[in-house]
């Protein structure tokens, strides 16, 4: 299975200092050597962009998990990152994603495709006019929940999306 994100969000995967709410920090999404993308988070002393090849990054302060406000990573980040899954042949995980930001209305279904490279749905990011093909997978219902509890838990940010 490609998908591996570490459980993010905790503490610097530098120096292992536990992040207190409130604290700032960055989270990334960063490709291994092996193809997989993990999400890497970093205490402000200890994060370099230049250094990193990373998919997206975004600024987070460290929520107060006991007040349940928790958002998504922001538009461009998650957008990044579906293309890399698109791009990576990632079916499954691709494919779930994409039900994601089909729900969050970041993407718009367009018509379906059926050609030598097989079926799926075509869908568009109406404020770029960008398209992607996402193949059709046969994914059971549980793995398709176990996939998106997993992408929720690490695209999380407490802070609102700036479109
Ligand atoms: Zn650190």
């Amino acid at each position: 299975m490609q998908f591996d994100f570490r459980r993010g969000g905790k503490k610097c995967s530098q120096c292992e200092t536990a992040f207190s709410p409130g604290q700032a920090f960055v989270s990334a999404l960063i490709e291994q050597d092996d193809g997989r993308t993990v999400r890497l988070d970093f205490c402000c002393d200890h994060w370099r962009e230049s250094e990193q090849e990373c998919i997206g990054f975004w600024n987070q302060t460290m929520p107060d998990l006991t007040t349940g406000k928790v958002y998504w990573a922001p538009r461009d980040v998650l957008l990044s990152y579906f293309e890399h899954l698109i791009d990576s042949d990632q079916k499954e995980i691709a494919y779930v994603m994409s039900l994601v930001l089909l729900r969050k209305k970041m993407l718009t279904a367009k018509t379906r495709f059926d050609d030598e490279s097989g079926t799926g749905q075509i869908v568009v990011d109406r404020s770029t006019s960008r398209s992607w093909e996402v193949p059709d997978v046969d994914v059971a219902p549980d793995r398709i929940a176990r996939i998106q509890d997993e992408l929720s838990q690490n695209l999380f940010s407490n802070q609102l999306a700036e479109d």
